[in-house]
């Protein structure tokens, strides 16, 4: 009864009006047999969100990387729809939706259910910029695009024919405009179009086919990489908070050290991030660097993928701690102590940083919270350690801190000190106190060192100096 009377409001204006001709091609009509997605995979609400645009009236398909990674047989951390139903109408279907951006808008849902709400992205077919004129800058860069169009279209328009699939739910069909199925059988990663002018049009393009070959472990199509060499120059024209999400993304990807390789391959990574120029150039004092690095980045890559959250300030305090630890070092040796030695490193740190991409203030906060914690590991006397496991940020501090013994930067011991009195009763973390306090490399603290001596200029921390 409702969804009849919706359905003839919504019908005065059913669909999009197309501003282009549908010049692209039937698609390939892809049975369960030969996709095998499995329908557990799916989002429940993603399911709601296609039937009830259905019912209604209107196409409507899960799209993008979700069809991607189902394919795959991957779980995929999001889904996106993508319909013929304008936001205005889509909007009007949902209790908790709500209209997002200005050039473009899409429509978020959200459900609320156990865990965390879960948001499904809505769009509308977008329309394919063939005859570009004033949407396009000299460089080829796409300015505005607010056109719906066809769905011929609108899989024109995206990147890659892998993420350019729609899957229908309800008949289980997958809907294929550009081979992506048969591409995923050869594990290749191709662009739609042609690569050279869709790299013109939006750059962060290259840096997302590094991204996705490091994630699915595809090879990059040869016409798909050739002219990214050449193109790489064209990521200087991104604005720089794109540019950061790009690479937050792909930091994030779960496979990050594969991306940092592919990057440096494709010849990408200069002049992105100073910090990755430092990572990919292996000069000469940098080993020690680029071992701590990888092995944070392999830490964060199995955390992504066993599901677990990382957060980025502490991937950047990771990235950035070889750093760190240089100006912490020439700080102290110049005479500076300890504690204002650390301080002054963070800054000089994060603003070198800032000539390239500036670091988001919400993960600069994170990144000196880790940071300051760590000379407070090496104290395990005293109030010392109760405070420390207090802090709202502990956990994080500790997994950086363990990360330092693996490298064997910091004393092993230390990090197995901590990891038994975590989970010590109270007799037993007097007992670890106790111990701690007749090893040797226990800072002893300030008030006592006071009494008994004047202060050294000490070495940053007992592993940093060495
Ligand atoms: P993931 O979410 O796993 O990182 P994804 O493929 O879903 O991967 P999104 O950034 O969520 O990536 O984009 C969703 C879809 O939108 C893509 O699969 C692609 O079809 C299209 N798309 C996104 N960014 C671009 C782009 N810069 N150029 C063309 N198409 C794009
Ligand atoms: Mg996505």
């Amino acid at each position: 009864m409702i969804t009849k009377f919706i359905k003839r409001i919504l019908r005065r204006d059913p669909m999009v009006k197309h501003t282009h001709a549908n010049n692209t091609g039937a698609p390939k009509r892809i049975p369960k047999k030969a996709h095998r997605i499995d329908p557990h995979l799916l989002s429940k609400n993603a399911i709601k969100v296609t039937h009830t645009l259905q019912q209604a009236g209107y196409e409507a398909f899960i799209v993008g990387g979700a069809v991607r990674d189902l394919a795959l047989g991957i779980s995929p951390k999001d889904f996106d729809v993508a319909t013929n139903a304008t936001p205005d109408h889509v909007q009007r279907l949902f209790h908790k939706a709500r209209l997002i951006g200005r050039r473009f808008q899409i429509v978020h849902v959200t459900f609320f259910g156990k865990g965390h709400p879960e948001i499904i992205e809505v769009s509308t077919f977008r329309a394919l910029l063939d005859n570009a004129g004033d949407h396009v800058a000299e460089s080829g860069r796409i300015l505005r695009d607010n056109v719906w169009g066809s769905q011929g279209e609108d899989a024109a328009r995206r990147d890659f024919t892998i993420n350019a699939m729609y899957y229908d739910p309800s008949s289980e069909t997958v809907l294929d405009y550009h081979g992506g199925m048969a591409d995923m059988q050869k594990k290749t990663l191709r662009m739609i179009g042609d690569p050279a002018k869709r790299y013109r049009e939006d750059p962060v393009r290259m840096l997302r086919a590094v991204r996705f070959a490091a994630k699915t472990g595809f090879a990059l199509d040869n016409a798909t990489r050739a002219p990214i060499a050449q193109l790489g120059k064209l990521l200087n024209d991104v604005p720089s908070a794109r540019l950061f999400d790009e690479i937050l993304k792909l930091l994030m990807s779960g496979y990050s050290w594969r991306a940092i390789q592919g990057l440096k391959s494709a010849g990408l990574h200069h002049g992105l991030l100073p910090l990755l120029d430092h990572i990919l150039d292996e000069g000469k004092d940098s080993k020690d660097a680029n071992e701590f690095v990888k092995l944070a980045l392999a830490n964060t890559d199995q955390r992504i993928q066993s599901g677990k959250s990382v957060s980025a300030g502490f991937l950047f305090a990771t990235l950035l701690w070889p750093d760190l630890l240089k100006n912490w070092k020439a700080n102290t040796s110049k005479g500076m102590a300890n504690i204002p030695a650390l301080h002054d490193a963070m800054d000089d740190t994060i603003a070198t940083q800032s000539s390239g991409m500036t670091i988001q203030r919400r993960f600069e906060s994170d990144m000196r919270e880790i940071w300051s914690m760590q000379p407070r590991f090496e104290r395990r006397v005293g109030r010392y350690p109760y405070r420390l496991i207090e802090s709202p940020r502990f956990r994080a501090g500790y997994d950086f801190m363990l990360l330092r013994c693996a490298t064997g930067e910091l004393n092993p011991a230390i990090g197995q000190w901590w990891t038994a009195f975590i989970a010590a009763d109270p007799a037993g973390q007097d007992e670890l106190m106790a111990s701690a306090k007749n090893e040797t490399g226990n800072t002893p603290s300030p008030a006592k060192r006071r009494r008994r001596r004047k202060p050294k200029s000490a070495a940053p921390s007992e592993g940093a100096a060495s």
